[in-house]
């Protein structure tokens, strides 16, 4: 991958160590997303249920139903679950962790989730590919790759009005996010 910086690497200007990191709220199983749990040693991993279910067991039977999943993460995963570290988010949830609320139906992945993450007087939501892009929301079209385009229609709308504004809600692969809000670091942006 060209100019890849690791996610710690990526947060050192923050003062956060790999170690510092208490959670990941993981939106779905792709490689580009869980690709990095392991390193993050002493994390808890917030996923959905349903997700951890199909991809560490029925995705593997046929060739068709784990694209973009690698091997290597679902074995990480079920190893952090065996050391009592994997929290498993049973659908829309903003009981688990306080000022956080999770939401499913943009079936990107089997279960992919979007967070919501409350800072200040804001609710900040964090589509992850659930919404891929700006356009997305500007054109009010599907992501394309989702298994269920009306679904995933109905969930941008509800991200949307969730998000205390509409500038708050953030596309998981846009690189406008990073032109739309104030730099604190080169590759950091405060959502605000
Ligand atoms: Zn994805």
């Amino acid at each position: 991958m060209k100019d890849y910086v690791p996610p710690p690497e990526a947060l050192a200007p923050l003062g956060i160590g790999a170690n510092d990191v208490t959670d990941i709220l993981l939106t779905h199983m792709h490689w580009d997303h869980a690709g990095g749990i392991d390193l993050f040693p002493s994390a808890r991993v917030w996923i959905q249920k349903d997700e951890y279910d199909y991809y560490t067991g029925e995705a593997w039977s046929s060739r068709t139903t784990h694209g973009g999943i690698d091997a290597d993460d679902v074995l990480e995963i079920v190893k952090r679950n065996t050391q009592g570290k994997v929290s498993f988010v049973k659908g829309d949830d903003d009981k688990s962790l306080p000022g956080i609320r999770f939401g499913i139906g943009g079936r990107h992945t089997w279960a992919s989730q979007f967070v919501g993450a409350q800072t200040g007087a804001h609710l900040v939501v964090l589509a992850s590919d659930n919404m891929y892009l700006y356009e997305n929301l500007e054109r009010h079209a599907p992501i394309a790759q989702t298994l269920d385009a009306g679904s995933n229609l109905r969930t941008q709308d509800r991200m949307r009005s969730l998000a205390s504004e509409p500038r708050f809600l953030i596309p998981g692969h846009d690189p406008a996010v990073f032109d739309r809000f104030p730099h604190i670091a080169e590759r950091i942006v405060r959502i605000e």
